[in-house]
């Protein structure tokens, strides 16, 4: 049965937190919220280093990739704060996971060889979560628009979106877009911008509770945490909870979104 009070061809009425938010636009992170960066990172990961670190057992892979993946040493914060380059980031972090888990230091040499093999892998890797295309169907069939806000440069999340079958997010802020980063609100409204929606009508759901669920919210959004089960996601401060709405997967967001009764069904 369809519900006047429920559904809404321009957008949706959420109850979130026990008020009424009216969404028009829903704004999403990349890395870790639509496309599995994880799992490809790993993958990569192994691939990449398999020649330099032969002999490790399964338990210290899972250890070398976690380390790659977590990186401890904030490495990646160092890219946002402009003092790395993004490919020197990502040497900083492998040298690390190396070390720690294989004894040794990768030199220039074998860091160029291994980083050529990584930007030649990861993209064959990079996959669109499950729940994704469910609930974009959900957003086009209701009108509501979307887009993605994310703490990489545009150019390269263009291409992560394209090779993940993502082409449909036409919607794309990256860093280099405003020239700064999350969780600054100019990133946030220029994603809202770009939607034609107003930031207090505008959702943004992302995996790091830091930049992504705070960081929306102090800027005016309607901040989702997402926290699958089981993802470790970018880095962030895990001993915390988010003080807002807070979901294990995207299926839910049709819910919040008051779409339930519009057709859609959670599969
Ligand atoms: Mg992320």
């Amino acid at each position: 049965m369809k519900d006047h009070m429920s559904t809404n061809t321009n957008g949706g009425h959420s109850r979130i937190d026990g008020a009424t938010v009216d969404i028009d636009g829903v704004l999403f992170d990349i890395d870790d919220t639509l496309v599995d960066l994880k799992t490809a990172m790993d993958k990569t990961v192994r691939h990449a280093s398999a020649e330099h670190a032969p002999g490790l057992s399964e338990e210290q892979w899972i250890e070398y990739t976690h380390l790659y993946s977590k990186d401890p040493l904030g490495h990646y914060d160092r890219f946002l704060s402009g003092e790395l380059s993004f490919v020197e980031q990502r040497l900083q972090r492998i040298r690390h996971a190396h070390k720690s888990v294989h004894g040794s230091l990768l030199d220039d040499e074998s860091l160029f060889v291994w980083n050529r093999a990584y930007e030649k892998t990861l993209p064959i890797h990079f996959v669109a979560f499950d729940d994704v295309a469910t609930l974009l169907d959900a957003l086009e069939a209701a009108g509501i628009a979307y887009g993605a806000v994310s703490n990489n440069v545009e150019a390269y999340q263009r291409i992560k979106l394209d090779k993940a079958g993502l082409q449909r997010v036409e919607a794309l802020v990256g860093t280099d877009t405003v020239d700064c980063p999350k969780p600054d609100p100019q990133i946030f409204h220029e994603g809202a911008r770009q939607l034609g929606t107003e930031p207090a009508r505008t959702m943004y759901v992302g995996d790091n509770l830091l930049v992504d669920a705070e960081g929306s919210t102090a800027a005016g959004l309607v901040g989702v945490w997402l926290s699958r089960p089981g993802v470790v996601g970018t880095p962030g401060p895990d001993d915390r909870e988010f003080d807002g709405p807070t979901i294990g997967s995207l299926d839910e967001i049709p819910a919040m979104l008051g779409l339930v009764n519009s057709g859609y069904k959670a599969s």
